[in-house]
């Protein structure tokens, strides 16, 4: 992890990625932290400083809000056509960039060319999406049974939205946390995590700002490792920030909402997964093993939706296994700027070391290392474990990396029950030749989100993305996020007096 330095910062004027001090991006301008203090950024694969950043707190969170509410009745009145503009060049201006911030996103967070590319196109579109909602229609008319009485719903953007994102797709995941609610009419304040303050935050500004989006609209408020929770509480107890949307891990999202509860405060939640992908017997088997060797480790297994067990019919597993595990040990580990590198480091060494103790745990509890199985730091090889224990930690709770458990069940249905008894419900996917057990499985399943005949890591902007139980509440997705960041209003006009009983 990052340590933090007292050095003095200094805003230089730019915050984007291509170097120097990342500051905060308040009301249309660069700033360095009210306190002064900054961190150093470092790269996971090198380990060299990308640059200091500031080390943002509670009253830096508070001149974001502050601006943010001051820049609301501007923003959410603005025509549709000039909104629309700004996402459409948005979107323009990420495409002109896109070999610098491939470069950045590996730097700063070890994202290999593919997904480096997954994450910049899946931005694209998420501007290019967001610049239709402008003319999306805000409400309805209702039909009343008051004779005279035109009743309609009319949806409003809220207000303030504060965003949390996390470091893992930082650019993809920051756009999506942030594009939606301004797209809609509010104004946001973004909180990167302390591993991507440039790609997830910084970034977003820059290219928002050049945009032409009015200064107030989009803020970002970077902080030190570990202190996290003084922005998140600030933006959760501040009165005019109507929604906090949040993106990471199960733990941190319920901490949060713990807190949300005191301030009545709205929150859109997306968790941990450990998603099942289940090959039936009738699978292809070249398929199935092509897609859990993607599912499993892309982005080094850093994906929330990534395949964290593998459960594939009896009749298959013998064949599946061995090509499955032989795939999984061939794939090319190591720097993430070569684009024949599959593998790339970890996020950080706490990662590492949690991966390492995760597997020597299960290992030492009787589970088989089918491949990897060992560190190379900074990174950690694709590895495939079965017989793995139930009580074993890597068998319980979501383990971020390319560590993959094997399973081989008497059926798929036997699979589904295996994956029903976790907490979490993210994603899920079904590999079989029949596709009507396909989507049969599917209902079956309690995940958010179910891909038949697909791996599970998949996102569209306008798709309704979200998990069930512990993986979350409310959905991402253009096409849903008027539920989340719009209040509706119910508006009634009538045209002669009504004729009232006393
Ligand atoms: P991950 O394991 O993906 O890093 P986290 O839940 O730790 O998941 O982090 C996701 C986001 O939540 C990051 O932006 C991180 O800085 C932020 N975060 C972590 N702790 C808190 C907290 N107490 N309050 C608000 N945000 C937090």
């Amino acid at each position: 992890m990052h340590s933090e330095s007292a050095r003095p910062a200094q805003a230089t004027g730019t915050g984007g990625p291509t170097g120097g001090f990342t500051g905060h991006f308040i009301d249309g301008e660069w700033a360095a932290a009210r306190s002064g203090r900054s961190y150093p950024n470092r790269s996971p694969w090198t380990g060299e400083v990308l640059g200091e950043v500031a080390a943002g707190d509670a009253d830096d969170a508070d001149r974001a809000v502050d601006a943010a509410h001051r820049a609301f009745p501007g923003w959410s009145r603005l025509p549709p056509a000039e909104r629309q503009q700004i996402f459409l060049r948005a979107a323009d201006l990420l495409l002109a960039r896109r070999a610098e911030v491939a470069a950045a996103l590996a730097a700063e967070t070890g994202c290999g060319r593919h997904f480096g590319d997954v994450q910049i196109d899946f931005s694209v579109r998420l501007l290019r999406q967001a610049a239709q909602l402008a003319y999306r229609p805000t409400g309805e008319l209702l039909p009343s049974d008051l004779p005279g009485t035109q009743a309609m719903a009319v949806r409003r953007p809220v207000g303030v939205v504060g965003a949390i994102a996390p470091w893992n797709s930082s650019l993809a995941l920051g756009g999506r946390a942030s594009i939606g609610p301004l797209a809609l009419g509010n104004t946001v304040v973004l909180k990167p995590s302390e591993e991507s303050p440039r790609t997830g935050g910084a970034l977003w500004a820059e290219i928002l700002h050049e945009a032409g989006l009015p200064a107030g609209a989009f803020n970002v408020v970077t902080h030190a490792p570990g202190e996290a929770g003084a922005v998140g509480d600030a933006l959760l107890a501040s009165p005019h920030v109507k929604r906090v949307n949040f993106t990471g891990s199960t733990a941190t999202g319920r901490r949060l909402a713990e807190k949300a509860g005191r301030h009545l405060k709205r929150l859109v939640l997306q968790l941990s997964g450990q998603n099942p992908l289940i090959v039936a017997a009738d699978a292809d088997l070249g398929h199935a093993v092509d897609a859990a060797i993607y599912g499993a480790f892309v982005h080094q297994g850093q994906v929330c939706m990534c395949a964290r067990r593998v459960y594939v019919e009896r009749p298959l597993a013998d064949a599946f296994t061995a090509r499955f595990a032989a795939r999984a040990a061939a794939l090319p580990t190591g720097d993430p700027a070569d684009p024949a590198t599959v593998v790339g480091p970890v996020i950080n060494e706490w990662a590492l070391a949690l991966l390492d103790r995760r597997v020597k745990e299960a290992v030492a509890l009787g589970a088989r290392v089918l491949a990897g199985g060992h560190p190379r730091p900074p990174c950690y090889p694709a590895t495939v474990l079965t017989d793995v224990p139930a009580e074993a930690e890597l068998a319980q709770a979501e383990t971020f990396g390319p560590v993959v458990i094997l399973e081989v069940v008497d059926t798929a249905e036997d699979a589904v029950a295996r994956a029903n008894a976790s907490d979490l419900g993210l994603a899920a996917s079904v590999i079989t030749a029949d596709p009507r057990r396909g989507l049969r499985l599917a209902a079956a399943l309690e995940a958010g989100i179910v891909h038949v005949n697909d791996q599970p890591v998949n996102d569209e902007p306008h798709m309704p993305f979200g998990g069930v139980k512990d993986s979350g509440w409310g959905r991402f997705g253009l096409g849903f996020a008027a539920e989340e960041f719009c209040d509706l209003q119910w508006i009634t006009t009538r045209d002669t007096p009504r004729p009232y009983p006393f």
